[in-house]
């Protein structure tokens, strides 16, 4: 029976990806982003180890809700990628049982490492973190390349994607940014839809309970105007967007 730690799960998510959702945070991430709200997922040592049986039942309880409202189960996390091979068995699982399957990952490990993975799932919530390669670095500790190599793969094989990008104020909230990021976004034939999400400090507190140093404490939430231009310049190259808070 393969194994896998998990951070927790939500019963009853409505952001993340379509319809009422299952969303199970698994354990582990190897980025750093400085916006992080789960810095405690950070820790491949940490959270809770269970089996991948046990999990589909937790999830089969609530598959008459994800049918009535269109929706399925979310793997995320962390970083779900970073144990595939639970992550796969669970999707698998799922798609035997007929539940709708999504995985939101930051695309970072590299996709032919995981085609099985991406194989077993519906559908790919891609968080692009900025689309500049110096500020990549700066924002998350991790190179650039791998999330445009993943979100190149999916367009390969045709994997329905939708694409999300956390809006900071000072960092990622600037119009030639954007510009380049909805140009790459554009360019994909199976980018479906993009989600703006507003910065906010919710996940403060962690940090501090940490003992981490929370970089971004004097910088403000993202503001109506920043997102309503996100939004614009997303929609001037015909995508679909909206804000999710
Ligand atoms: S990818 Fe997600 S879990 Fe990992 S550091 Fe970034 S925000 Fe946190």
């Amino acid at each position: 029976m393969i194994k896998g730690r998990i951070h927790s799960y939500e019963s009853c998510g409505t952001v993340d990806g379509p319809g009422l959702r299952f969303v199970l945070f698994m354990q582990g991430c190897p980025l750093r982003c400085l916006y992080c709200h789960n810095p405690d997922s950070w820790k491949m040592s940490d959270g809770k180890e269970v089996e991948v049986d046990e999990v589909v039942e937790e999830i089969k309880k609530y598959r008459s809700y994800m049918r009535f409202s269109g929706g399925g189960l979310t793997i995320s996390g962390g970083e779900p990628l970073m144990q595939p091979k639970f992550v796969r068995e669970v999707l698998q699982k799922c798609r035997e049982e007929n539940i709708h399957t999504a995985i939101d990952t930051s695309g970072i490990i590299d996709p032919e490492k995981v085609a099985d993975v991406y194989d077993a799932v519906d559908m790919v919530l891609l968080d692009i973190k900025v689309f500049d390669e110096a500020i990549h670095k700066e924002l998350v500790a991790q190179p650039w390349e791998m999330p445009l190599k993943t979100a190149r793969y999916l367009a390969k094989i045709g994997k329905r994607v939708w694409l999300r990008h956390v809006l900071v104020p000072g960092i990622t909230a600037k119009p030639e940014l954007l510009h380049k990021l909805a140009q790459f976004a554009a360019e994909l034939d199976n980018v479906e839809h993009v989600e703006i999400l507003p910065f906010h400090k919710m996940g403060e507190y962690k940090w501090q309970e940490m003992g981490f140093k929370y970089q971004l404490g004097d910088t403000p939430s993202a503001s109506r105007d920043e997102v309503e231009e996100a939004i614009g310049i997303f929609e001037s190259y015909g995508l679909d967007v909206q804000a999710v808070e």
